[in-house]
């Protein structure tokens, strides 16, 4: 079992088959949000009989457990836990997309009373805001209607991301020497970072790999090394950039204690900062979207980062008051800036 503790005022706890949540202050909780996918969806027989005679039940207690408990879906993710840890073996059918959209969410409220919430696709946003919530438990897990039999999370929560090393996305060695700066920072990386900025690889193309970024880098912009300490690819991969220890190279003459974080998309569908030819060119291509995968990836690294250095500050490139040069000004895109101020309420970091 693992608590999480990133939302505010609330308890989380993590078991088999359901997660538990309760309030810990009479302060006002920050939401939680769930998330169902693919992956975390186990069958568990199990459970079944539990679930029997579930059904007409649940619209009655509906409007008492209404107050305690209210889910809304919506696009913007306040916070996020993944459930990624789960048993192949066990699935007797991988859910398809469209019984994903059939996640049923249910709450056990502290008496064992279940309510079905109101659920869209797969994803929850949970309120705890009644003040007599302090302190009591309320268990909510989901299942898919769709299948014959119940679908249950298998809720345990993994802190280390995975992060794909160096070697294996066969970076190349750093250009060093003459006038490349290639920095090794003088103190524990702990004492060092305050701020991560984050950045799109812009238009030079669509959904770039980080070796084409380190190519360009290194080839193009006469860099030592790929600028950026960490990519992240459309599908959520997370990449090792250049080494934690040595200062980046992602901000114009202001690199100092920050992280720097690569999408690798064009985040800009207002294509700002274009014109003539090469806004035409770009209008003509389309845009990269920001997708649930990189988003999410990107906010378990910032908790993960944070963890490990202690960070103050998150911010797009463009927040960096030395940004002058006319990319900088637009990276990393309309379409991560729109996000920029629900992130740092969600990672609880101010701008730098
Ligand atoms: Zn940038």
């Amino acid at each position: 079992m693992a608590i999480i503790k990133k939302a505010k005022n609330i308890n989380i706890q993590v078991a088999n088959n359901y997660t538990s949540i309760s309030k810990i202050s009479h302060e006002q909780s920050e939401e939680v949000i769930m998330e169902a996918t693919v992956g975390n969806l186990e069958l568990s027989s199990q459970k079944r009989a539990i679930m029997q005679g579930f059904g007409k039940d649940s619209e009655k207690n509906k409007h008492e457990t209404d107050n305690k408990v209210e889910s809304i879906i919506g696009d913007s993710l306040t916070y996020i836990f993944e459930w990624v840890e789960y048993s192949v073996q066990k699935f007797k059918k991988e859910p398809s997309f469209e019984d994903r959209k059939n996640v049923n969410w249910v709450y056990e409220d502290s008496k064992g009373n279940r309510t079905q919430l109101k659920g869209k696709e797969d994803k929850l946003r949970v309120y705890l805001t009644n003040p007599d919530d302090f302190g009591k438990d309320y268990k909510i897990f989901a299942y898919l209607q769709s299948l014959s039999e119940s679908v249950y999370f298998k809720s345990h929560i993994v802190d280390e991301l995975h992060i794909v090393n160096r070697k294996s996305w066969k970076a190349r060695l750093p250009q060093t020497g003459g006038n490349y700066s290639y920095e090794e920072i003088a103190k524990n990386p702990k004492d060092y970072y305050d701020t991560i900025v984050i950045h799109h690889s812009g238009n030079a193309k669509s959904y770039p790999s980080v070796r084409e970024i380190q190519d360009e880098h290194m080839d193009k912009m006469d860099k030592a090394d790929i600028g950026y300490h960490f990519a992240i690819n459309r599908y959520g991969k997370i990449f090792e950039g250049r080494p934690i220890n040595i200062k980046g190279a992602h901000v114009d003459l202001a690199n100092t204690a920050k992280i720097g974080i690569v999408l690798l998309a064009d985040l800009s569908s207002d294509n700002n900062g274009l014109t003539g030819i090469k806004k035409k060119i770009e209008e003509y291509n389309g845009n990269d979207y920001l997708t649930d995968k990189m988003e999410i990836s990107l906010l378990r690294l910032c908790i993960y980062l944070d963890k490990l250095y202690k960070i103050d500050k998150v911010g797009g490139h463009m927040e960096i008051a030395s940004s002058s040069k006319t990319e900088e000004r637009y990276c990393p895109g309309n379409l991560t800036m729109e996000k920029m101020e629900n992130w740092r309420k969600i990672l609880n970091k101010k701008k730098p």
